[in-house]
């Protein structure tokens, strides 16, 4: 008997949280010194957790970048996020833009990242995202670096032109930024719209614009491209009650204050919408397509 065309399920995408604390924004990286982090109250471990329970309301794993800084501090943390069937990965040590680092002080705050990471969890580390998705056409050693340290792969590039960050020119899906390793590059999602990149892929935007805009821009990625979306977020951003800058400038906390109370349910939408899975069973994935 002829078998019928093969249906393809649903296309598994990457979800991903940033763990930083609310003072480690780069929105506020003027106003906020990082000599005084110490001395502000943290809120990294219970939204974290905030944001471990949302995923298991869900059934969803997902891939924590967390600083270096953080693992550091809470140690126990980077147990629970493991125990919980998720990815620890690496988000560097303390949210320094890999533009503003040598060679060789990136190569230190990886390794120091990585250390903290593994030595806190039991898990090895071979996933990396840029502070502020900070890799771009300024920084090829970088790709170089984590190819050499042997990283498997990379969530550090946004293809797209914005005031904070971009790398425009780069491809929109998965690529191999070094050539004869098996590093891949996951550029968070885009989409495109009247022939322009829209940065797609969470965070502020996903916060500010209305759910369907998201719920459209990942479709299209999932249909029409037949590729996985990279979705990202922040535990501070289901965190309403974190303490307010009021001195930073209006631009910093209409980006980061903008429907914080909203976001955990708009969060179970998106969830329940799509197939999420870790960033490291997606980029294995398009490792094979890519093969
Ligand atoms: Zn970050």
């Amino acid at each position: 008997m002829l078998q019928g065309p093969i249906k393809n399920g649903p296309i598994l995408n990457a979800m991903s949280v940033d763990i930083e604390d609310w003072f480690q924004v780069g929105a506020f990286e003027h106003t906020i010194d990082r000599t005084d982090w110490d001395s502000l109250t943290r809120r990294v471990e219970r939204n974290t957790h905030a944001v471990i329970e949302m995923f298991d309301r869900a059934g969803v794993k997902a891939t924590f970048f967390t600083l270096g800084w953080v693992a550091e501090r809470h140690p126990a943390l980077m147990r629970a996020i493991v125990d919980a069937g998720h990815e620890l990965a690496s988000h560097g040590y303390g949210h320094e833009r890999v533009f503003t680092l040598s060679p060789e002080v990136f190569s230190r705050n990886i390794d120091r990242t990585k250390k903290l990471l593994e030595d806190s969890s039991g898990a090895m580390v071979t996933g990396y995202r840029a502070p502020s998705f900070s890799i771009d056409k300024r920084t090829p050693w970088a790709h170089e670096i984590l190819a050499e340290r042997g990283y498997g792969y990379s969530s550090s590039v946004a293809p797209v032109q914005s005031d904070h960050y971009g790398w425009p020119e780069a491809g929109r899906f998965a690529f191999r930024p070094v050539d004869g390793s098996d590093l891949i590059e996951l550029p968070v999602t885009t989409a495109e719209f009247a022939g322009k990149r829209l940065a797609a892929g969470g965070g502020g935007w996903f916060r500010m614009l209305p759910y369907a805009f998201s719920r459209w821009a990942f479709n299209q990625v999932n249909q029409r491209d037949a590729r996985p979306g990279i979705f990202y977020f922040h535990p501070w951003e289901i965190d309403p009650d974190q303490p307010r800058v009021s001195h930073a400038p209006l631009k910093s906390r209409l980006r980061h204050y903008t429907n914080l109370s909203a976001m955990e349910a708009k969060m179970d939408r998106m969830l329940a919408a799509f197939e999420w899975g870790r960033v490291d069973s997606v980029a294995e994935l398009e490792k094979l397509r890519l093969a």
